[in-house]
């Protein structure tokens, strides 16, 4: 083991000869060099001369073959920056913000002039930028505002492969913009093989590959099913580490809580090695979307010479983000995504095992330095027989509630007609739109209502949008505003592990008996009167980075609310209309008490529970009517931030499911006339198609 054949890359063995491992070869060589070593370097001229001679084109390459970091430059170099911005979406934040501050190193700018990124509440760009990474949904926000994008001379959509939601819709809406728009381009990069599919979709466009230059993986399989993953590859990443080679280490793990847990029993064997011996470094790196930017740009750094990396990661470190001298990799198998269960109206995060596809994008990260090995912790037959061969676009998987909003107020009135490259399931937009019109977000014939202009303006989920509107319909939006923007952020209770029961107790001080929601609000006021001091926050067991990214997102929601001429009105301490507000936009997440300590959901009947971390479970108190922000699914079906409610609340600001009198039979009443009235909805849908249709052939 360890032997490394580098004869596929003369060039790259020569820097290994000079005796420069791999991991300093970015340290030694200028920013110049680095890119021009890059596989997308080499085919530069080419590469452009496709795109002059094109109006869309499919680029296509591996993954650290230089797409995302290079492609935007050259087209700043190739003078298409004299006439308008270059836009490069990403689907997510993370690597939007990373990319866009390695290019603008590279480009010798600092970040938010020439080259800056945008991200939702977030814009760190300014009148001297010409390549602005942003998040597709970020893109997706601005059509709303110029459906011509005119400020975009090219878009680069990356990472299409990704098929998130916003880049699905953008497909659509884009193939548009390039009909109408001559002077406009669009680039559109893969890192797997869907790229014909792309190519169809806007009319055969050419499709142009970036020669990879990767090694070879040597795939191993666990021989029994893993039965603790964390473990698992806690194990595993410590026998790496004691017996092979050197090279460093990348785990995919599913979430947050996994990767500080296995970041933490890595900390632990290390810390019993050494106590016995002389055991090489570690260098142990976590990296998850809402870890803050300063740790994450951490896994980029290099480690001290004799050291070894261990990147601990979620599905990020797949494709959107590249770290070189990666030689093992160790799969879970597992990954995290959001589905969306028509029926029950919900959107979850859940563990599922990933695709194939996702399977051997990760294997690949093995070999972009040398020859590496990956092990899988699942058995071969679980790959060839029970993974799927790709993964399921998110459009087809998600409450499209947002989109059907979007796309309404585009003037697509006929969203069953959108030319989406997957449509969701009609179930789905129906079931979005049904909810919309519920929230009174749409009317009868399904058409934007006031309400529903209004909510557009809004970058938020249509019930928090809805909530803060409310919020000036009950006189406290000023109150409403600073919880929905605390809504908008990672949670800021700072809970670290061996001062568990310490933090516990400080945040138990904030607590408002009958509402996480006003627990958040309260906490926040008094950050606020306390001059948002950063110490008040450390002797409280509050973030602070969170706290002040709330106080932002709140002053852009002000800005919206601004331009609406909505005007700030405060409750003061009346705050039961605070809850009002709360409850008129999440009726539809209602659970009544069963038995103690136990709830259903009012529409459902599922069974939910009170979060351990809620106010209302720590000084338990349990309301015969909690409305929830959203339900989690992890060991139980836990209720995220909940807020007492009246009964009498719910009869009113949800009067499509719920009477007065609260007897089983009425509900069941209820249960029959939600039914109808979703059914006489979907008929109304029908024949407005038919009406279309008809239409079209005349
Ligand atoms: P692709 O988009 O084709 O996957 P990228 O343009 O993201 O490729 O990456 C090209 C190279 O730039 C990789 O070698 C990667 O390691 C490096 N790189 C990208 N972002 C950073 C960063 N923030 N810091 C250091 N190196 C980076
Ligand atoms: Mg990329």
């Amino acid at each position: 083991q360890g032997e490394i054949d580098f004869k596929q890359d003369a060039k790259f063995a020569q820097h290994l000869k000079k005796g420069e491992g791999v991991s300093n070869f970015a340290k030694s060589k200028t920013f110049a060099q680095q890119r021009q070593y890059l596989p997308i370097f080499s085919i530069r001229e080419e590469l452009l001369q496709v795109i002059r001679e094109n109006q869309v084109i499919v680029v296509v390459g591996e993954t650290g073959s230089g797409k995302t970091t290079q492609l935007t430059q050259y087209l700043h170099e190739d003078g298409y920056t004299n006439n308008g911005i270059v836009g490069c979406t990403q689907p997510r934040r993370v690597a939007a913000m990373s990319v866009a501050k390695r290019v603008s190193e590279e480009m010798e700018t600092e970040l938010g002039d020439k080259v800056g990124y945008a991200i939702r509440f977030e814009d760190v760009t300014g009148p001297n930028t010409v390549i602005k990474y942003m998040t597709d949904g970020v893109l997706l926000r601005e059509t709303l505002k110029d459906s011509d994008l005119e400020k975009y001379r090219i878009i680069v959509m990356d990472e299409a492969h990704e098929r998130s939601l916003s880049t699905d819709v953008l497909f659509g809406i884009l193939k548009k913009v390039v009909a109408r728009r001559r002077d406009f381009k669009l680039i559109v990069t893969s890192a797997t093989l869907n790229a014909q599919k792309f190519s169809d979709f806007f009319g055969n466009v050419p499709i142009f590959h970036i020669p990879g230059r990767t090694f070879p993986v040597q795939t191993l399989y666990s021989k029994t099913p893993c039965e603790d993953y964390v473990e698992g590859a806690v194990k595993q990443a410590m026998a790496i580490h004691i017996t092979s080679a050197p090279g460093d280490i990348l785990i995919f793990m599913t979430g947050q809580d996994e990767i500080e847990a296995t970041c933490y029993a890595l900390q632990e064997r290390m810390e019993q090695l050494a106590s016995k011996k002389e055991a090489p470094k570690l260098l142990i790196l976590p990296i998850y979307s809402q870890l803050p930017a300063d740790l994450q740009a951490k896994i980029f750094e290099n480690a001290e010479d004799g050291a070894r990396k261990c990147i601990v990661a979620t599905n990020i470190a797949e494709t959107s983000l590249t770290v070189d001298g990666i030689l093992y990799v160790i799969d879970t198998g597992y990954g995290k995504i959001k589905v969306y269960n028509p029926r029950m109206g919900l959107d979850a995060l859940q563990v599922f095992p990933v695709s194939r596809a996702n399977a051997d994008q990760r294997a690949g990260r093995a070999g972009r330095t040398g020859p590496g090995t990956c092990y899988r912790l699942y058995t071969e037959s679980a790959y060839l027989n029970e993974m799927l061969p790709s993964p399921v676009p998110e459009i087809q998987r998600s409450n499209v509630g947002n989109v059907v909003l979007l796309l309404k107020s585009l003037k697509v009135d006929n969203l069953l007609d959108f030319d989406f490259m997957d449509p969701p399931p009609q179930e789905n937009i129906l079931n979005s739109m049904y909810q919309l019109w519920v929230l009174g977000a749409l009317n009868n014939v399904g058409d934007l209502t006031d309400i529903g202009w209004k909510m557009v303006e809004f970058p938020l989920d249509p019930p928090l949008a809805k909530m803060l509107l409310m919020g000036k319909q009950l006189g406290c939006i000023d109150e409403v505003l600073t919880i929905v923007s605390m809504l908008s952020v990672p949670s800021v209770f700072f809970r670290p592990k061996d001062r568990v029961e310490e933090s516990d107790a400080a945040r138990e001080k904030f607590f408002v008996p009958e509402s996480d929601h006003l627990t958040l609000l309260n906490v926040y006021q008094q950050w606020e009167s306390n001059h948002c001091r950063g110490d008040w926050c450390n002797d409280h067991f509050l973030h602070v980075k969170g706290l002040r990214k709330a106080r932002e997102v709140r002053s852009q929601l002000l800005d919206i609310l601004q331009t609406l001429r909505i005007p700030l009105m405060s409750c003061g301490l009346d705050w039961d209309v605070v809850r009002m507000a709360i409850c008129s936009a999440y009726f539809h997440n209602s659970a009544r008490l069963k038995g103690v300590g136990e709830y259903v959901n009012c529409r459902n009947g599922m069974p939910c529970h009170l979060h351990p971390s809620s106010a209302l479970y720590g000084l338990g108190y349990t309301p015969d009517y909690v409305v929830y922000h959203e339900l989690i699914l992890t060991a139980k079906e836990y209720m995220q931030c909940a807020t007492a409610v009246e009964p009498q609340w719910l009869a009113e600001l949800g009067p499509m499911f719920f009477s007065v009198k609260d007897s089983d039979t009425s509900m069941i009443y209820h249960k029959k006339k939600q039914k109808q009235e979703k059914t006489a909805m979907e008929e109304e849908m029908e024949s407005l198609r038919k009406v279309q249709e008809d239409k079209e052939r005349e």
